[in-house]
């Protein structure tokens, strides 16, 4: 990381901007990795409860496997990553553009002010019941659910996280805008993912050959290296990003 790199990449210069975060992003708010040791679960078999099956067929395992993260990401305070994105949003007017897409549900990015905010993977915070054709409105629940399963009032069926679990589809309206976003996008740039694996990687493909300026933000240099990004900065988001983005 070289000041040359800063004065290299003048991001106020763009007029269309599109930013995708991953885990890396919230490491310094306090959250660590979810699977692996020492992560949050450690002592859980994920692969059986994080499921869109487990919603169906062990549901209170699926609400304790995901309701553990409530608390946690809501210890966690946005970083100085999260806070420069949010600041630089709000300074851009008129036709100009700026689209955040992130793959983390802990909910930070609202928290820290973003506005132009898609989800992906949902957002731990929310419940909503199961039950696609009932009308219950999905709301911000703090509870999580250890002893009994929480039901919807409409219907009776199970309630569950507003999260895209294992093995489920991405909603089609957040992959709608994604897609809106990238194909006028003139700067991507991804921060705290794997650049070398999905979605980053699909993401940059499609905002290179529309002509987009790329970069990704990380700790680590990517492996393998994907052709699409043209800068590579390292280091911790939360260093980077607000002399970037000042
Ligand atoms: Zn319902």
């Amino acid at each position: 990381m070289t000041q040359k790199v800063f004065n290299d990449l003048d991001v106020r210069s763009y007029n269309h901007i599109v930013v995708l975060t991953g885990a890396g992003i919230s490491v310094a708010s306090g959250l660590k990795a979810f699977r692996g040791p020492g992560g949050i679960w450690e002592e859980v078999d994920v692969d059986r409860y994080g499921t869109k099956e487990a919603l169906k067929n062990e549901p209170l395992g699926m609400w304790k496997l995901w309701g553990a993260l409530r608390p946690l990401s809501n210890q966690a305070e946005p970083n100085p990553a999260h806070i420069s994105l949010a600041q630089f949003e709000a300074t851009v007017k008129d036709d100009r553009s700026f689209t955040l897409i992130t793959q983390n549900i802990d909910g930070l990015h609202s928290r820290a002010g973003s506005k132009n905010l898609i989800e992906i993977h949902g957002n731990i915070h929310i419940s909503k019941c199961s039950n696609e054709t009932c009308d219950f409105k999905a709301f911000e629940d703090p509870e999580h659910y250890v002893e009994t399963v929480p039901l919807c009032p409409i219907c009776k069926k199970v309630l569950r996280p507003d999260i895209v679990l294992f093995n489920e589809m991405l909603p089609e309206v957040a992959l709608e805008r994604t897609q809106h976003a990238l194909s006028r996008g003139d700067l991507f740039i991804a921060i705290g993912t794997s650049g070398s694996v999905y979605p980053a990687a699909n993401f940059v493909a499609i905002a290179k050959q529309r002509g987009a300026k790329t970069v990704l933000v990380n700790l680590e240099s990517m492996v393998p290296a994907n052709p699409y990004f043209d800068v590579e900065l390292l280091g911790p988001a939360e260093e980077i990003l607000p002399q970037l983005l000042s």
